[in-house]
């Protein structure tokens, strides 16, 4: 028996990689706002310190893995509430828990997404989120849109993980991220439910090449091969699970 921390494991993708983890015999510790073994608003300092002080409580040996998975869509307001769940959340998570996951030389899968490269890395609100500054990067966002909010906070914290990687990697722990296309759960209901992104959610989820949008179970088996064993040799790696979308946007650029 494994021992994971995960963040969003109430619903949707996260809810679905909680029960396949369970299934499989392993202990699942969640935390989420709305149901969990740790009731923390991520969005907050307090959130983030409640989440880390009680998986070290409930998992004093150690993690094999850690998730952070909790994440709200672009249609979320104020937009501030993104970058602070969808990057300076993972990250204070991530980091708080790091001697838990070096204890017993865990991985921790970083929940990416296709939308990421839509933002450049150079965007002023990438860069600000990388400089750690999570007022300013509150600021800059609110003037913006939730397109350049979302995508631009997985942006960020797909090339945190990625410029962290080997010195994570020296201390035992691996981390590498999923990116998800479009997955039929809550988050995405609240998407296609919008009157400015809805109608171009729907003709994105209508030109995946494999012919559908995602189920949660569809990135769940990847997730879960991606903290097994079998992929010991993984790290710093971003997996875009998402039908084809990534390769037919972006054929040259990988
Ligand atoms: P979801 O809404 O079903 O799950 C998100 C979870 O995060 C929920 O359990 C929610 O309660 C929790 N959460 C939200 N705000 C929180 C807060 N302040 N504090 C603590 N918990 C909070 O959505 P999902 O689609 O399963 O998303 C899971 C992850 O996958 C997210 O990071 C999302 O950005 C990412 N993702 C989703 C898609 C998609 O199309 N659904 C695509 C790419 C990436």
């Amino acid at each position: 028996m494994r021992t994971y921390a995960m963040t969003g494991g109430a619903t949707g993708i996260g809810a679905e990689l909680r029960q396949q983890l369970q299934a499989a015999g392993h202990k699942v510790i969640s935390v989420d706002i709305k149901k969990g073994d740790i009731i923390a608003d991520l969005s907050t300092t307090e959130g983030r310190e409640v989440a880390i002080d009680g998986v070290q409580r409930l998992a004093p040996e150690g993690l094999d893995g850690f998730i952070p998975c909790a994440g709200l869509p672009p249609v979320a307001k104020p937009l501030s509430l993104i970058a602070q769940v969808n990057y300076f959340a993972v990250v204070a998570t991530v980091e708080g828990l790091r001697g838990l996951l070096e204890k017993k030389k865990g991985s921790v899968l970083f929940v990416s997404s296709n939308s990421a490269p839509m933002v450049a890395a150079d965007d002023s609100f990438v860069q600000i989120c990388l400089a750690g500054d999570e007022s300013a990067a509150c600021a800059e966002i609110d003037g913006r849109d939730g397109h350049t909010a979302y995508a631009g906070s997985k942006r960020a914290v797909t090339i945190w993980m990625r410029r962290h990687a080997a010195e994570y990697a020296a201390a035992g722990v691996r981390m590498n991220a999923v990116a998800p296309g479009i997955t039929m759960t809550p988050l995405t209901d609240l998407v296609f439910a919008d009157a400015e992104l809805g109608q171009v959610m729907k003709e994105f989820g209508d030109s995946v090449p494999v012919g559908r949008t995602a189920q949660p179970v569809d990135i769940a088996n990847v997730m879960r091969f991606m903290l097994s064993d079998e992929a010991s040799y993984l790290c710093g790696s971003v997996f875009f699970v998402d039908g084809g979308s990534d390769a037919m946007m972006r054929a040259d650029d990988f």
